[in-house]
């Protein structure tokens, strides 16, 4: 018992705590993350400008084609709106030189993801985007709209075909330049980033065998909305179910040496432990979302639901809670599932309990490498007068398909689409500008790393 009455005594020192974790936890993110701003006054080289008025010559024919894709519904179980939106794209890869497919998704239940790969020299970058959206057929949100000069709503025009359609202007800048013969480029855009297929092993193997082959990752989803930031770290996250027993028998011998503590108090005991040993880790969370206890419990985790049945006299035989684990690098991922498996197994007397962790996605540590290359995705934001660049807390960015890049590419960054607000919601829009805005940082920024990584194999 002392177990759990000691979680109870500490609250009051943990609203203390939990202020002093705040205060740290903003000093670690302004000291980490702050990217070191140099007065650059380098000029755009000749080739630079090429690429930036090659852009700008070409923004009508870039807002017609989002225009295009916006329209076509790809709600994410939407498959044949997918693959539609698919084949837009395909159509313009190969136009622009790329050698595409179509990776069918019938195995993970989804419509499939495109690739499209140029190039064997220098630099090998891999571009990342999404063809899904989360809006259904059913939805009532299903066509672009222009609302001003410099906006338009519409489903998935930030999230993100705006930014499928920046890694393309990106692309035809450095071709028109003559660059892209220079570098390696595999583009995958995937079918089911919102509701991703499973096993991800299977429906995400693609991306990791390109990232594998790759140097360096940039990723185009709409990160906070915001051009003034870009990610270099998502937590990941796993699921985990807990599942306790207890030996039945009547409440008036609970805490007997034959009976024990029950399932219930078992569950209390693990949950508090949890919370008293990993609260104060930063960038660390776990989160029992669901929990049933008592004689009998009938759960779905499918589902998310399910009944259970106990009696206030009698000692509770069965528990399960389910929840979550976020974590911002594999590390912290390791050490906290030892942790819990830890706290799990040193039971209280007649109780036995069990933790299993669900596949999830993978943490983008703040590499130095991804820090780096947000210091010169940020000069060259400068260079272009299109201002400063730093990263969204980690704390705030969620996963993403960025994240099986890491471990396997030398630096990656996310968040280099299009910019706007809504996204998820019936009121998404793009600021349109960004269109030009973002390929053009984007386009230089291949340009400037474009022999960093010597010749591909
Ligand atoms: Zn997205």
């Amino acid at each position: 018992m002392h177990k759990i009455c000691s979680f109870l005594s500490k609250r009051s020192q943990r609203a203390a705590s939990n202020i002093t974790r705040c205060l740290i936890a903003g000093l670690f993110v302004s000291v980490t993350f702050a990217v070191t701003v140099t007065a650059d006054t380098q000029k755009l080289s000749a080739t630079e400008t090429l690429m930036v008025n090659a852009i700008d010559a070409n923004y009508a024919n870039a807002h017609a084609l989002l225009e295009q894709a916006v329209n076509i519904n790809s709600g994410s179980l939407n498959i044949a709106g997918v693959k539609q939106v698919g084949e837009v794209f395909m159509q313009e890869f190969s136009a622009l030189g790329f050698n595409t497919r179509w990776e069918d998704g019938a195995l993970w239940n989804r419509a499939g993801h495109l690739i499209a790969e140029h190039g064997n020299k220098g630099t090998h970058f891999l571009m990342i985007g999404h063809l899904d959206t989360v809006f259904e057929k059913d939805s009532p949100f299903q066509k672009y709209q222009r609302s001003s000069e410099t906006s338009a709503t519409g489903p998935g025009i930030v999230d993100m075909k705006g930014g499928d359609v920046i890694i393309l202007e990106a692309l035809r800048a450095l071709e028109s330049a003559g660059i892209l013969d220079e570098i390696t480029v595999t583009v995958v855009l995937i079918g089911d980033e919102e509701s991703s297929g499973r096993p991800l092993e299977i429906s995400r193997d693609l991306l990791t065998q390109a990232a594998d082959r790759a140097d360096v990752a940039l990723a185009f989803e709409n990160g906070d909305g915001n051009p003034a930031t870009a990610v270099i770290a998502r937590r990941g996250y796993t699921g985990w179910q807990l599942d306790v027993t207890g030996k039945p028998a009547h409440s008036s011998q609970v805490f007997t040496e034959s009976v024990g503590y029950g399932s219930i108090y078992e569950t209390a005991r693990i949950l508090s432990g949890f919370y008293q040993q990993m609260d104060a880790e930063q960038f660390l969370t776990f989160n029992p979302g669901v929990i049933l206890g008592g004689t009998t419990v009938d759960y779905h985790p499918d589902k998310s639901r399910g009944n259970s049945f106990g009696k206030a006299n009698v000692v509770a035989e069965t528990t399960v809670v389910s929840g979550d684990l976020r974590t911002i690098s594999m590390e912290q991922l390791e050490s906290a599932q030892q942790r819990m498996h830890a706290i799990v197994q040193d039971n209280l007397p007649g109780t036995s309990a069990t933790i299993h962790f669900t596949e999830g996605y993978p943490p983008l540590a703040p590499t130095k490498g991804n820090r780096e290359l947000l210091g010169l995705y940020n000069t060259i934001s400068l260079d272009l007068g299109q201002g400063e660049v730093k990263a969204v807390d980690p704390a705030r960015a969620g996963a993403a398909d960025v994240s099986f890049t890491a471990g396997l590419v030398e630096m990656a960054l996310d968040g280099m689409g299009m910019m706007g607000t809504g996204a998820h919601t019936v009121k998404e829009a793009a600021d349109l500008p960004q269109l030009q805005s973002q390929a053009k940082r984007a386009a230089l920024l291949m340009y400037r790393l474009r022999d960093r990584y010597g010749d591909a194999d």
